[in-house]
């Protein structure tokens, strides 16, 4: 069992409609620590019919919430803010205990989750409309912002809490009521935002967590006619099948999809500067982040200087339970993971790439794997084009600006981009080049409560976090007053 100050935080019940629940089958799926394999518990396995009712709970909690001021709802999000704040260190070890991240990062994003409810508490409250000057002398052009209603929600493993947290706050604040699912092999942080939200006062039916069949219950959540806006974190993969399934009632989306994260090194870098964003960008949660460097491109004066810096940092990152003192590397989420990372790495291989460091499965087992560099990286290997989703850093060089700025524009996705210049005529051509909705110049950590995080092309539609980020669950409506 797990040593939790506040036990009741890991619950094996759904949320729904404020009443806490099983499947209507009594059906039940297994959660495994990945670091382990052990069973951590069982939560429900719910369908289409559970999640009809939670949607029909928050169709019917959605008129007194919407009701309430903008300072009524945020006093109870900050509370929920303030309990996850209490709570920390017990979220911080269900999450590890479930997604294998350092204790360290689960910390950090309990911090980082918690940040967006009190963020939007404060921000719903500026939700301003406008008034726009009349085009006839008789009337009056007034334009409110208000809460889009019913929305539902489907979030991934590699952040349980702060990817809901990020939608719920938003949803929240603008008065929308909100139905989560979270994945499956993460159940148990999304259940226990569930329990503080429900001390904090969030009302029956504004916030419900479901867990279950993804399939079935994404189904319900895109094709019910109450649902007004879907918000999905996870694959393009996926992204796209609801984004086909919300077009026949044509809702509103928010998709945050795959990213394939270039990380240039220009020859002007200040080298140490750039690994130690290397090793924050791409190492973070064993690069299993969709922000997480996917390609490096290293200039060619600086290539060999830059591969022996970041192996040498790569060798004093240590691999264990990230639930033990001083790990800074977990587990990779399952078997499938590691079987991703291998092939890749053979595919890379068998096309003249060199391993300089790392290149298999740790000796601790499970789904430990080594953190990797590979030098001589070419765009043919699937590395280049696909997202790794591990702990593995290819090198590829290059020699002028223009080809670096082609082959980083060069994939169907366009979420965050790194790069290290210290010229500034430089930093602006290349920032502006980069056809990507986010860009680190200088660093390897971007993500925040206070700015819009999100992507261009196939990697996504909207904005979460900051202003920007309410503006995704509310809608502008025009009122032309006429007889003045
Ligand atoms: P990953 O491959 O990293 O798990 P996914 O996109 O498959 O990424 O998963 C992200 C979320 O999408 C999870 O909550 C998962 O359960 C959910 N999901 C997967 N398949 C479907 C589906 N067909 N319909 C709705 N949700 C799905």
């Amino acid at each position: 069992m797990l040593a939790l100050k506040k036990p009741d935080l890991l619950r094996q019940q759904a949320y729904i409609n404020g009443q806490w629940c099983d499947a209507d089958s009594a059906a039940t799926f297994d959660v495994r620590n990945p670091a382990t394999g052990e069973i951590l518990g069982t939560v429900p396995d719910m369908g289409a019919a559970e999640t009809r009712r939670a949607i029909e709970g928050a169709q019917a909690a959605w008129g007194a919430w919407r009701a309430m001021t903008a300072k009524e709802r945020a006093a109870i999000l900050r509370r929920w803010f303030d309990l996850m704040t209490e709570h920390a260190q017990d979220l911080a070890v269900i999450m590890t205990a479930e997604q294998g991240k350092p204790l360290s990062e689960s910390r950090g994003e309990i911090a980082y989750g918690a940040a967006f409810l009190e963020w939007f508490a404060e921000e719903g409250k500026r939700a301003y409309g406008d008034v726009i000057p009349t085009f006839a002398r008789d009337r009056r052009i007034v334009v409110t912002k208000e809460p889009i209603g019913v929305c539902a929600a489907i979030t991934p493993w590699n952040f349980p809490s702060s990817m809901i947290t990020r939608k719920a706050g938003a949803a929240l604040a603008a008065g929308c009521p909100l139905v989560v699912k979270p994945a499956e092999q993460t159940p148990f942080s999304a259940l226990a935002l569930a329990v503080l939200a429900e001390e904090a006062g969030v009302p029956p039916g504004v916030f419900s967590v479901l867990t279950g069949d993804a399939p079935a219950i994404g189904g319900e959540m895109t094709s019910s006619p109450l649902v007004r806006k879907v918000s999905f974190t996870g694959s393009t993969e996926i992204g796209r099948l609801l984004m086909g399934q919300c077009a026949p009632s044509i809702k509103k989306l928010s998709l945050e999809l795959g990213g394939n994260a270039p990380f240039i090194v220009f020859d002007d870098a200040d080298l140490d500067a750039a690994v130690e964003g290397a090793i924050a960008s791409k190492y973070r949660n064993a690069g299993q982040t969709c922000v997480c460097t996917n390609r490096f491109y290293v200039q060619d004066s600086v290539y060999d200087a830059f591969s022996r810096k970041l192996v040498e940092a790569v060798g004093r990152l240590r691999v264990g339970n990230g639930l033990e003192e001083g790990v800074t590397q977990g587990p990779l989420i399952d078997e499938a993971a590691v079987a991703k990372v291998r092939e890749h790495i053979a595919d890379a291989v068998a096309q003249g790439g060199r391993i300089l460091t790392g290149g298999r499965p740790h000796a601790l087992g499970h789904t430990f794997f080594e953190p990797t560099v590979l030098a001589d990286a070419l765009p043919t290997m699937r590395l280049a084009r696909e997202e790794t989703f591990g702990p593995l850093a290819p090198l590829f060089r290059f020699g002028s600006d223009a080809d670096v700025i082609r082959m980083a524009n060069d994939t169907e996705y366009g979420l965050a981009a790194y790069f290290y210049s210290r010229d500034i005529g430089r930093v602006w051509r290349v920032a502006e080049a980069l056809e990507y909705g986010m860009v680190g110049i200088n660093t390897g950590l971007i993500s925040n409560e206070a700015v819009p995080f999100g992507g261009v092309k196939q990697s996504g539609l909207g904005r979460e976090g900051s202003h920007y980020g309410l503006d995704d669950y509310l809608v502008v409506k025009y009122l032309c007053m006429g007889g003045i």
